[in-house]
C-alpha cells in the first residue's frame, strides 16, 4: 500500500487509541523509571510494595465514592480469571447474564460450563445494541459489562428488585465513566484500559453483601483452586497483599492513574473529560458523509469506546493502515464483528484535543484513499 502522508499539524500529539490494553500516560511511565532501586524488584511481602497496594486500595475508594463498608479486594490473572473466581465465589446457584458482545458472551459461557452450577439465565442481543435485565427471576447473581467494549455499548449498573449480587464487569469503564456504586455489590476490572495501567490484575470494589457471600461459599464444601478462591483474595488483600507475586509495574502505573484522576477532582473530572471526546467523535461521525456512529440508541453509546462505521466505499482496514503508518496505532474494530468499522479508545488518559485530531486525520485520508 503506498503510504498517504498525513501533515504532521494534523497529528495527534499521542497516536495511541487502542481499546485494551490502552494509552499509558508517559508521565507515569517516567515516574516508575524514577523509582530506581526502591521498588521494582523488591518484595511484595515488605512494605514498599504494600504500602502502594494500599494506595491504589484507598484511592479507588475515593474515586468511586465507595459505601462503608465496601472493600477493594485484588488478584492476579485479570477480568478473565476473575469470572472463573466468581463462577466459584460469587454465584451460589444460578446466575442472569446478558449478552451482547464479545465480552459479556465470555462471562456467559464461564457459568454455562461450570459444573456445580445450574444452566444461566442468558439474555441476548444483536452487537451495538443491549438488552435489559429481567429482574425477579429465579437467580442469585446479574451480571453484565459496565461497558461493552467489543461494541461500545454502555449501561447504568442499577440494581434489580430482589437481592441477587449485581456483578458488573467495568474493565473498559473503570475511572472513566460515572456510577452509583450503591447499585452494584462487586464493581470489577482490570486496570489495563480505562486506568491507564497493565494487564494482569483483577480488581473489585466489593458490598458487604457480597463479601458476605464470599465468606458463606468458602466455608461450605464447594471446592475451588486456590488462585481462584476469594476467600484467599480477601484475606490477602486486608493485608495490601496477593496470594501470589503480582505485576509491581501493573500496581504503580494503575496507582499512577488512579492518583492523576483523584488529583485533578476525581470520577467527574476524568468522565468529563471522556464526554468531550465522545462528543467530539460521534459529532463529527454525524456530520461526515462517509462515517456513522454504529450504535444508533444516543443513550446506549459508550463515551469511553467510539465504534464508527465506515461507508462501504471506504475500506475500513486500508484507513487503519494508512492511520498506521502514520503512527496512529490501533483503530481498528472488533475482528468477530466483521463490520467495515473503526473502535476508537476515548479513556481519561487520552487528551481530547488528540480525538479531534483524529477526525480531521481520517477525514485528510478519507479524501485520498
Ligand atoms: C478487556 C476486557 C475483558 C478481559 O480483560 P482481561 O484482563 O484481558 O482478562 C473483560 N471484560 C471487558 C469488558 C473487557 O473490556
Amino acid at each position: 500500500m503506498t503510504p498517504i502522508e498525513i501533515p504532521p499539524a494534523l497529528l495527534p500529539a499521542d497516536g495511541r487509541f487502542c481499546s485494551g490494553p490502552g494509552k499509558v500516560r508517559v508521565e507515569a511511565l517516567e515516574a516508575l523509571a524514577a523509582t530506581g532501586a526502591t521498588y521494582m524488584g523488591t518484595s511484595h511481602r515488605f512494605v514498599t510494595v504494600q504500602f502502594k497496594v494500599a494506595e491504589l486500595r484507598n484511592g479507588l475508594a475515593e474515586m468511586f465514592a465507595l459505601p462503608d463498608g465496601y472493600e477493594v479486594l485484588l488478584g492476579n490473572g485479570g477480568s478473565t480469571s476473575f469470572w472463573d473466581a466468581a463462577s466459584f465465589g460469587l454465584i451460589e446457584r444460578r446466575s442472569h447474564h446478558l449478552s451482547y458482545g464479545e465480552f459479556s458472551s465470555k462471562f456467559a459461557t464461564v457459568t454455562e460450563a461450570a459444573p456445580h452450577l445450574e444452566r444461566p439465565e442468558v439474555i441476548t442481543a444483536e452487537p451495538g445494541t443491549r438488552p435489559d435485565v429481567q429482574s425477579g427471576t429465579d437467580v442469585d447473581a446479574y451480571c453484565y459489562p459496565h461497558n461493552e467494549t467489543s461494541t461500545g455499548v454502555i449501561i447504568d449498573p442499577t440494581r434489580p428488585d430482589d437481592d441477587g449480587l449485581v456483578l458488573v464487569d467495568a474493565t473498559s469503564a473503570a475511572g472513566g465513566v460515572r456510577f452509583d456504586p450503591n447499585q452494584t455489590d462487586v464493581y470489577y476490572f482490570a486496570p489495563q484500559k480505562a486506568l491507564a495501567s497493565d494487564g494482569g490484575l483483577w480488581l473489585a470494589a466489593c458490598s458487604p453483601a457480597a463479601i458476605d457471600r464470599i465468606e458463606r461459599l468458602a466455608a461450605s464444601d464447594r471446592w475451588c483452586p486456590a488462585t481462584l478462591d476469594l476467600k484467599i483474595a480477601l484475606d490477602n488483600s486486608r493485608k495490601d497483599q496477593t496470594y501470589n507475586t503480582p505485576a509491581l509495574a501493573t500496581i504503580f502505573l494503575a496507582a499512577e492513574q488512579v492518583n492523576w484522576i483523584n488529583d485533578q477532582g476525581g470520577l467527574e473530572w476524568a468522565a468529563g473529560r471522556c464526554d468531550q471526546s465522545a462528543a467530539t467523535i460521534y459529532g463529527w461521525a454525524e456530520a461526515s458523509d462517509y462515517a456513522a456512529p454504529f450504535v444508533t440508541d444516543i443513550g446506549h453509546r459508550s463515551p469511553i469506546v467510539a465504534t464508527i462505521d465506515l461507508d462501504e466505499r471506504l475500506s475500513a482496514d486500508d484507513m487503519v493502515e494508512q492511520l498506521r503508518l502514520n503512527g496512529i496505532l490501533d483503530t481498528a474494530g472488533y475482528r468477530k464483528l466483521g463490520r467495515n468499522q473503526l473502535r476508537i479508545a476515548l479513556f481519561p488518559a487520552i487528551e481530547p484535543s488528540d480525538v479531534e485530531a483524529l477526525t480531521h486525520c481520517i477525514d485528510h485520508l478519507a479524501e485520498r484513499l
